[in-house]
């Protein structure tokens, strides 16, 4: 089932493995950024005292880490900090201090140390956060870029789900959603991916998009374009939400005041520890939360699933759109991530 090179290493208590992988889209992925066909990923496994954790580093292009990097950071932390056996808040806290950025590296630890936890414990991760497993919000589908016959088909697979998740910032973004109107009356909400450069452009949208039973606008705007933002968030008629422009808990504060939501990932933040942070920061200034994801296996969602009890949406439809994910761990009802 594994592709990719396994690199082996012991530190002085535990195993661990890591595992270059190429997770494959089942069709090429369309969104304002470009087209792909799969994502980069890195996986963990530690193993001490007969049980498992694993982690994942999901690194779409766009991102600035690499496999190697990846690998490099996950070594050079193993290799400083020895000594596995120690309390899990305090082996979190060094992760997060260890060098700056490198959030995918991060998370991948991170996500592999609280499996590894869970398991020793004989409990589920949702519990070991002292979570709870319902009630849970709805999920989306996600529908990328592409032509009236893929749209089509993608509104198919989505049968089950209640809120469609719709990639628009391209060329024929009305001419997408009104395919989708033919279809069905489902709630949809908007992913721009930055991809509408104009203000008055991104507004006379949203205002279309209003009378469409759209639930938000997610990052209609460039990131660092904070005045254009400020503009548009008086104006709009629909909740906006953050996502590239906000990135670990503290950006929280920088964003709350021109946008009514944030899509919280664990690739951006360091995992499990930072989106707990995140999700916080959120709550206090008023926020939405959207927990979300990279293009990522089984294991990168299954994590993220574990906090979705603390948000409004989830957006965890990653195992459905792709075809060779190696953990298939996540199960969906009704619209919905179930927590294992
Ligand atoms: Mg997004």
């Amino acid at each position: 089932m594994f592709i990719g090179s396994i690199y082996s290493y012991f530190n002085t208590q535990m195993k661990y493995l890591l595992q270059d992988y190429f997770l494959e889209f089942k069709t090429p992925f369309s969104i304002a950024h470009g087209t792909r066909n799969g994502t980069d990923i890195v996986l963990l496994k530690l193993e001490f005292e007969g049980c498992t954790g694993n982690g994942e580093a999901s690194l779409p292009p766009y991102l600035k880490e690499t496999k190697e990097s990846v690998k490099l950071f996950i070594n050079d932390f193993f290799l400083n900090h020895p000594d596995f056996s120690i309390d899990l808040e305090i082996l979190l806290s060094t992760l997060e201090n260890f060098r700056e950025e490198n959030f995918a590296a991060k998370a991948c630890i991170d996500i592999a140390l609280h499996n590894w936890h869970a398991a020793k414990n004989k409990i589920a991760l949702w519990q070991l956060l002292g979570l709870k497993n319902s009630p849970l919000p709805d999920c989306t589908f996600t529908i990328g870029m592409g032509s009236r016959s893929e749209i089509n088909l993608k509104i198919q697979e989505a049968a089950d789900f209640n809120i469609l998740k719709v990639k628009l910032g391209g060329n024929h973004d009305k001419d997408i959603i009104a395919w989708i109107r033919d279809l069905t009356d489902k709630h949809i909400c908007v992913d721009v991916n930055q991809g509408w450069k104009d203000k008055e452009v991104a507004l006379e949208m949203i205002q279309w998009l209003h009378e469409k039973n759209v639930l938000f606008v997610e990052q209609p705007l460039p990131k660092l374009n904070s005045e254009d933002m400020a503009w548009l968030y008086e104006k709009s008629p629909l909740p906006i939400y953050a996502d590239e422009a906000v990135q670990v808990a503290d950006d929280v504060i920088k964003v709350k005041d021109f946008y009514d939501g944030i899509n919280i990932k664990l690739m951006k933040c360091g995992g499990i520890s930072g989106a707990i942070k995140m999700i916080a920061e959120a709550r206090k200034f008023g926020l939405k939360v959207l927990i979300g994801s990279m293009s990522e296996t089984g294991c990168g969602i299954n994590a993220a699933a574990q906090l979705t009890s603390l948000a409004d949406y989830a957006d965890l439809d990653g195992p459905l759109l792709t075809k060779n994910n190696p953990f298939n761990i996540v199960k969906y009802e009704n619209g919905k991530v179930l927590l294992q």
